[in-house]
């Protein structure tokens, strides 16, 4: 063939392939512009057959992609590249292959880049072309066919890029638009699954995460499989790991905020010796998008915990402030230690500063009152008295006893004002590790908040107790009737103790509230002053328990009264209630003391109680008299 007539022939193909690329910007597919090419080749060279393969360098295949031959199964050839090689020599083609699995060629054009094979375009011609051109057509059109795969291949990739950026794009948008760690998450795998369909994702995140349902979460544990993970998420860098016995190349890519590393993505590509480049920016960057969406989210989630901590601090101070009585104090803030860390017991122990004893306050929960419960007041006791710090312990082992009460996590927080160790507050559960370290510093923050609210309400209940009359009833305070008492008994021939106690007055409280039972005390004990002289004293016993001592008067004198202040109570009170009363006498030379005629007194109370109530119960001589002079 003349070189001109050559020359002509390579420019119409080059025409020909350039109208190919023009025509397909909309729609492009690789494969689709591939077949059209093989089409284009098949006259131009005169051919009966031609078939493109693609190099696989990992396994060293060459794969049948695209074929002129309709119906074509894919086929796979593993030739001898070296000897493909050889056979090629300087040039770029092979005249009548003898290599396996190409004898049936009479044509073999080697594409490569940069001295690596891509691929080959293999053809079976019909005779005449290959005696007539010379050498270097072949190599041109080699060439040409070559700068045209690689042309539509930097196309594809282009157009995939572009795809992947969009893409992104999307789901950045969406990771912006949500707060929900979950979300977040699952938006990545899907995003990667739906970009790459091939790959395997795991995401591997620490594990004081939670929930996550359906999504391929693994634990990040520092284990010898997980190394390079670890690694990855220690230095926050992406790491590679190729292994040649499972046959496949893995990425970790570190999901990284501003503040820190969230976790490590997981991507295994099946099948591939290295991690192929193209993927390793577009994870990346998928990866450090969804770092600083979870970041956000954590944020959200922990200034949203924050507040409702906070909330919690400001409800309980403002209780503790409004309150007075310390059982319903003690009680609130019990309860809302149980609600708020799901907690099991709460207990609140004071420290005696003189005699280094703990007393448990009421309001604590049932099982600080039990025997089990000492074990445990008297050891974090012991721990917060030495060290004066918080006490936080996941498994407490206790050794000794086969109790079947077992408090595996324990909280103690000391309660200290003006620098002196008060007290302290335990919290429990069964469950080991049951309370995070968050709710830990919490409790710290509530406690510290209350102690002065607490220690206040404490000392005003001493200081109750010592002052001589009480602010409710105005009758005298129990230290005051216990002194006088003392007295009477050293310097009286005799004298008689009456205890009140009114009837079902829980249901009075119930009923119309704490304000209103505090009135029918105040009722009471305006008859106690009315019914006794002087001398006499009316006090409060505690609660809703009055008393009254008739110094030097015989228990006669004092059955009577007691009998007209029930009856006159009957009569004279609003809302109606009722009260019973035990009596007690001593007479000079019994060996009678305050605390045996409280006792005494008590037994008949309970009598009159167990009795039917609203009335008056005696005790005399070791037995019991129940006396009326009522009609
Ligand atoms: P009972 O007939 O057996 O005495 O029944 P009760 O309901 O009166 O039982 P109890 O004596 O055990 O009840 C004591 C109740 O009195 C519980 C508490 O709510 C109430 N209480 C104690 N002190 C006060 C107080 O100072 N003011 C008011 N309003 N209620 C008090
Ligand atoms: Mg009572
Ligand atoms: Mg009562």
């Amino acid at each position: 063939m003349e070189e001109t007539l050559e020359r002509e022939l390579l420019l119409k193909l080059k025409i020909s392939f350039f109208e190919l690329i023009c025509g397909s910007r909309d729609s492009f597919s690789f494969t689709e512009l591939l077949s059209q090419m093989l089409a284009i080749l098949k006259p131009f060279m005169n051919a009966d057959e031609v078939d493109f393969y693609r190099f696989e360098e990992w396994k060293q295949d060459l794969i049948l992609e695209a074929s002129t031959k309709k119906g074509g199964k894919e086929a796979i050839i593993s030739p001898d590249i070296a000897a493909v090689q050889h056979a090629a020599g300087q040039r770029s083609f092979i005249m009548k292959p003898s290599f396996p699995g190409f004898e049936k060629y009479d044509l073999v054009m080697l594409m490569d880049q940069a001295g690596k094979l891509e691929g080959m375009i293999a053809l079976q011609l019909n005779g005449s072309l290959q005696s007539s051109a010379s050498d270097n057509f072949f190599e041109k059109v080699t060439s040409e066919c070559g700068s045209f795969v690689q042309k539509i291949s930097s196309l594809a990739d282009a157009m995939a890029e572009e795809k992947r950026y969009k893409q992104l794009f999307r789901v950045t948008e969406k990771f912006h638009s949500t707060m929900d760690m979950d979300a977040v998450l699952g938006e990545i795998i899907s995003t990667l699954k739906e970009v790459y369909p091939t790959f395997i994702y795991y995401l591997l995140l620490s594990h004081d995460h939670k929930g996550y349902e359906g999504l391929p979460v693994k634990d990040l544990e520092y284990d010898s499989e997980n190394l390079t993970a670890m690694q990855s998420y220690v230095s926050g860098q992406i790491q590679f790991e190729d292994s040649l016995a499972d046959r496949n190349s893995i990425m970790y890519a570190p999901l990284k905020g501003k503040q820190g590393v969230y976790g490590v993505l997981q991507v295994i590509s099946p099948d591939s010796l290295v991690f192929p480049q193209n993927e390793v920016e577009f994870i990346k960057l998928l990866a450090n998008t969804a770092g600083s969406a979870l970041e956000n989210a954590k944020l959200y989630e922990q200034s949203r915990k924050l507040i409702a901590d906070l909330q919690l601090i400001n409800e309980t101070s403002h209780q503790l402030n409004t309150s007075l009585r310390l059982t319903d104090t003690m009680k609130f803030i019990c309860g809302q230690i149980m609600k708020s860390f799901k907690a099991q017991e709460v207990g609140f122990i004071m420290i005696d500063s003189e005699s280094d004893d703990y007393s448990v306050l009421q309001g604590s929960t049932g099982f600080f009152f039990s025997k089990h419960a000492s074990k445990y007041i008297a050891d974090v006791g012991r721990r917060i008295q030495r060290e004066m710090e918080p006490l936080f312990i996941g498994d407490f082992d206790s050794e000794d006893e086969i109790s079947s009460i077992h408090f595996r996590s324990i909280m103690g927080v000391p309660m200290i004002q003006s620098g002196d160790l008060k007290g302290f507050a335990i919290v429990l559960h069964e469950k080991p590790y049951h309370f995070a370290f968050e709710t830990f510093k919490l409790l710290q923050s509530l406690i510290h908040h209350s102690t002065l609210a607490f220690t206040n309400s404490i000392l005003r209940e001493e200081l109750e107790k010592m002052v001589v009359t009480d602010h409710l009833t105005r009758l005298y305070s129990r230290k005051y009737l216990d002194e006088k008492m003392k007295l009477s008994l050293l310097e009286d021939s005799q004298g008689t103790f009456i205890l009140i106690d009114i009837d079902n007055f829980k249901s009075v409280n119930d009923k119309y509230g704490h304000q209103v039972g505090d009135d029918v005390l105040i009722q009471l004990a305006r008859q106690i002053a009315k019914n006794i002289r002087g001398t006499d004293i009316g006090a409060r016993w505690g609660g809703e328990e009055l008393a009254i001592y008739l110094p030097g008067a015989p228990l006669e004198i004092g059955v009577m009264i007691a009998n007209r202040l029930v009856d006159k109570v009957e009569k004279h009170t609003q809302p109606n209630v009722t009260i019973s009363c035990g009596v007690s006498a001593w007479i000079k030379g019994q060996s009678d003391t305050t605390k045996t005629l409280f006792k005494r007194a008590d037994q008949a109370l309970y009598l009159a109680k167990d009795s039917g109530k609203n009335k008056v119960v005696v005790q005399k001589e070791n037995q019991f008299d129940f006396m009326s002079t009522r009609e």
